[in-house]
């Protein structure tokens, strides 16, 4: 049985990306996890959605 909606708990499942900062916060949201603190790990999850969408992300591929 699949579910349709991936559950947010599964950062590991993420493919490893070249730019520093966004690994800095997946690094830190797993943390976070660990020590099962939610709102730190939601925090460094739209932290680093922010940084992307700033344009700012060395991961993504120009264009
Ligand atoms: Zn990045």
């Amino acid at each position: 049985m699949k579910p349709e909606s991936q559950p947010p708990s599964t950062p590991t499942n993420e493919s490893p990306t070249p730019c520093r900062t966004c690994q800095e916060f997946t690094l830190a949201e797993a943390v976070a996890n660990g020590e099962r603190d939610w709102s730190k790990a939601t925090d460094c999850r739209v932290l680093r959605k922010r940084h992307q969408e700033a344009g700012e992300c060395l991961g993504r591929e120009a264009g």
